[in-house]
Parts: C-alpha cells; sequence; structure tokens
C-alpha cells in the first residue's frame, strides 16, 4: 500500500515528514519545527492535514505546532509519558500502541535514551520508521534524559525491524555522522563506500533520509557496538568529537 512521503527541510538542519496515504489521502505531520514550509508543502500538493505525530518534546520538533495548528487543525499525537509537559498533545501513546493514518498501520515505539518520553513512528506495510533524534542516519541522538544503556535497548529494538525498513531521522547530520563513523571503523569497506554516496548526495543537495536498516546496521558505529558497554563508549567518543 503506497505511502507517499516527503521531507521538509525545517530551520537549519531538522526535518519534517508529511506521509500520504495515496488510497484514502489521509495525510500525516510527523515533527513541527516551522510551521512556514511544512504548509506550504501541503499547499503545493492539495494534501489536507488528519494527524500531527510528535517524536519528542525539543523545541525544534514542536516550535510551529500553535502556528500550524492554527491554520489547519489536527489532533496532535505524540506519548502519553509527555504528557505531563506538552499541553499540545490530544492524544498519548505507548510501546505497543496501533492506529490507523487511512490504510496505513502505524506502531509506536518507545525509544528512550535522548529522552524520556522519545517515540518513534514505524508504518509497517510502507516499510517507514520516522525515528526522530533516536536512531539516526549514520548516528543517534545524544543522550540528554537517558542513559547509555537505556539508549541501546531502544536502538535493539528498532534493529529488529525488518532489514529493508527505511530510516528518516530527525536531522541532517548525516556527513557528519559518516566522518565520526569512519573514524571508529576506518576499514569497513560499505561504509567508506556509502560516505563517498552521501557526499555526493550532500553536493547534489540531496538529503540523506531513507536509509534502509540494513545498511545501518553494516555502517553506523552506534548499531555495530554489539552491546551496552561498547556503545556507551561510542557515544563518549561521539560527544567529543
Ligand atoms: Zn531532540
Ligand atoms: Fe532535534
Amino acid at each position: 500500500m503506497p505511502l507517499e512521503i516527503l521531507t521538509i527541510p525545517c530551520l537549519s538542519d531538522n526535518y519534517a515528514y508529511a506521509v500520504c496515504d495515496t488510497e484514502t489521502g489521509e495525510v500525516a505531520v510527523i515533527d513541527v519545527p516551522d510551521a512556514t514550509p511544512i504548509l506550504r508543502t501541503l499547499a503545493f500538493k492539495g494534501w489536507g492535514l488528519n494527524q500531527i505525530l510528535i517524536t519528542h518534546h525539543h523545541d525544534d520538533h514542536i516550535a510551529g505546532l500553535e502556528t500550524l495548528k492554527a491554520a489547519i487543525d489536527a489532533p496532535v499525537v505524540g506519548a502519553k509519558a509527555d504528557m505531563h509537559r506538552l499541553p499540545q498533545l490530544e492524544l498519548g501513546v505507548e510501546q505497543g500502541d496501533v492506529f490507523a493514518l487511512g490504510n496505513q498501520t502505524v506502531c509506536v515505539y518507545e525509544v528512550y535514551g535522548h529522552t524520556v518520553g522519545h517515540v518513534a513512528y514505524y508504518f509497517p506495510e510502507a516499510n517507514a520508521l520516522f525515528t526522530g533524534d533516536s536512531l539516526m542516519v549514520m548516528g543517534c541522538g545524544r543522550l540528554f534524559e537517558g542513559d547509555a544503556e537505556t539508549m541501546w535497548r531502544s536502538l535493539t529494538t528498532l534493529m529488529e525491524l525488518p532489514p529493508e525498513t527505511r530510516i528518516y531521522s530527525g536531522h541532517e547530520y548525516t556527513a557528519a555522522n559518516a566522518k565520526f563513523a569512519l573514524s571508529v571503523d576506518p576499514e569497513n569497506k560499505a561504509l567508506i563506500e556509502r560516505t563517498q554516496r552521501i557526499s555526493e548526495m550532500r553536493a547534489r543537495g540531496d538529503d540523506t533520509m531513507g536509509s534502509t536498516l540494513a545498511l545501518e546496521m553494516a555502517t553506523n558505529p552506534f548499531l555495530l557496538a554489539g552491546n551496552a558497554e561498547a556503545f556507551a563508549d561510542i557515544r563518549k567518543r561521539k560527544d567529543a568529537f
């Protein structure tokens, strides 16, 4: 079942996503860093808005909510655990919750570590996973409200998804992430090739989202860590890189 996915650059390096279940025309926006480019995209496509899905409470993922809702109102979905500090949330979700966007199934994964109350949205029929600042293309989010063990647990849960799952994260950090990855794993052939492709994509002005889980598992140093202790070590090295 086709899900059309648009990556919308916002602020300096954030991404919002607009996704449309093409059979029913239902549309969701994932994260709202800035309403203006999102509204421009929806208008350009002639899309309405049925749901607003929030990955976590950080300002760079919600700053445009009020303006977006004033222009086109739609229910705001986010982590139940964040409802106390995100009064904009109207529907709280938690691990294992399943809801629908048109004919698409949406599965909720709690992926704590970057924050407590961080969720990822998985669209199984479309093989698409919206990870916010948890698993990121070639990287992972910093540990602001969780420890390394928590983030490692979140990443291992995501690694159980099908290898063809496409990863859409909250920021375009991929080129910098690749540079760090090479410093950790300089002999990794898949990584060397991928780094080359990433710099070509960025030189063309393309985004690097929609990477596959299989590719991440072969090249993302955080997924290659293998256990929580090694993950903690790599996360510390990245913080200082
Ligand atoms: Zn964040
Ligand atoms: Fe962020």
